[in-house]
């Protein structure tokens, strides 16, 4: 088998027929085989299946059966549109939808469980309908990535298990087709559907490509390549034209949201090159991130992270803030699943800067109120800027009620309140 290429297209790259037409002209242009096609759930699906989630797991059933009915339709519409005889597609997903169905009436899963059964028919769903769809000018298969990503059972935030992950997908790539996967879902040892947290199907593209030693992976997107700042937030955002792993990894680490941050690690552990091209103009060169020196061009990199809390603990006895201290608040965090974004200590102090996810925050706060006085500061940002210099960060934080500075040799975060 030649080496593999892998593409990966996320929601806004299917988001309508139009688009998934789009796409399956991108990947005719490409005639390596085998390809491997990783696809996410359409458009805005996965937060359409969440509102599934929240009406299952309140007990409001009915409501839940109003919203899958919706979904139906809307992908209903985009069959009619694609297909001329949508039998065989309308039969196959027409099965995913009482799948999610039949899942409404289980009364034995957690809520994290029943997320993951619930939500993973989103990329179920679109896979089986590009498969469809570019399987009628090319010879593709499509797999169930559920027989292929294999995780451990941590529900919402798998973790994958490379060894029977990597066997399970050498030997069921097929090497002359185009290969039809679904990003972000998995299962655990006795079967059951896992997910990889949200976004993570670039992470999925990128575990395929490890597993398969590909030529490369390719990620498609609607921005032109990386940029050094989100342009809905920075002025004057720049291309990045190459990157080195490093360097993506710490922007990713820092929020850059253009990649998901595990996606880089196993890529560069295989010197695996990953492009970030432009699903609406496939002819631009795109960002290339691979084994290179440095950045092209050196510019500085912005990022901002919204929605974030601040929490400052002290000891209710006025101790100084010890190790043990840090071990036990750091013991709760990955026990819980919370993202420390950054965190600083003093004698008497210890600050952290968290994502504030509505359901971790709460069931967190409590435990440490139990052996810390804590004071929140909620509805912070967080600023980062990577290869920093004075001009930029007068620019950018200029008039901001800056809470938290914290500066290293080539990074600098701050966390602020805006008004
Ligand atoms: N569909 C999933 C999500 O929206 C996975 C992904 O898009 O990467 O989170
Ligand atoms: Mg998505």
């Amino acid at each position: 088998m030649s080496t593999p290429l892998v593409f990966k297209f996320g929601g806004a790259s299917i988001k309508n027929a139009q688009s998934m037409h789009n796409v399956a002209s991108i990947i005719g242009r490409f005639n390596h085989r085998p390809m491997v096609v990783v696809v996410s759930a359409i458009g805005k699906m996965t937060n359409a299946f969440e509102e599934i989630v929240s009406k299952w797991s309140s007990g409001k059933f009915e409501e839940a059966n109003t919203k899958i009915d919706a979904i139906a339709t809307f992908h209903q519409q985009i069959i009619n549109e694609l297909f001329a005889d949508p039998t065989e597609i309308n039969e196959q997903v027409a099965a995913i939808i009482s799948s999610i169905q039949a899942g409404l009436s289980r009364q034995d899963m957690t809520y994290s469980e029943g997320y993951d059964y619930i939500v993973h028919h989103g990329e179920l769903i679109s896979s089986r309908i590009i498969a469809a769809y570019v399987g009628i000018e090319e010879p593709t298969v499509w797999h169930d990535t559920r027989d292929l990503v294999k995780t451990d059972g941590q529900f919402r935030r798998a973790t994958v298990q490379w060894d029977e992950t990597s066997r399970a997908i050498r030997s069921n790539i097929v090497p002359d087709k185009i290969n039809i996967v679904q990003g972000f879902i998995g299962s655990c040892p006795d079967g059951r559907p896992t997910t990889l947290g949200r976004e993570g199907s670039d992470y999925t593209g990128a575990v395929f490509a490890f597993c398969l030693g590909a030529d490369s992976l390719t990620i498609w997107k609607d921005v032109p390549g990386m940029l050094n700042g989100d342009p809905k937030t920075f002025a004057n955002t720049q291309k990045i034209d190459a990157l080195p792993y490093n360097e993506a990894i710490e922007l990713a680490f820092y929020g850059a949201s253009i990649i998901h941050p595990k996606t880089i690690q196993p890529l560069k552990k295989k010197g695996i090159p990953l492009h970030i091209k432009s699903f609406k103009d496939p002819s631009l060169p795109g960002t290339t991130i691979g084994d290179i020196d440095q950045p092209e061009p050196t510019v500085a990199n912005f990022i901002l992270k919204k929605n974030q809390i601040l929490i400052q603990l002290s000891t209710k006895d006025l101790a100084f803030i010890a190790e043990h201290h840090l071990s036990a608040v750091y013991n709760l965090f990955a026990e819980q699943g919370v993202v420390v974004n950054l965190m600083r200590n003093t004698a008497t102090r210890a600050m952290f800067c968290i994502d504030n996810d509505a359901i971790i925050v709460p069931k967190v706060l409590p435990k440490l109120t139990r052996q810390f006085d804590i004071e929140l500061t909620s509805s912070v940002e967080l600023l980062t800027i990577r290869h920093t210099n004075e001009e930029d960060e007068i620019r950018e934080t200029g008039g901001l009620d800056i809470l938290l500075e914290q500066r290293t040799p080539y990074t600098v975060q701050f966390v602020f309140k805006r008004f």
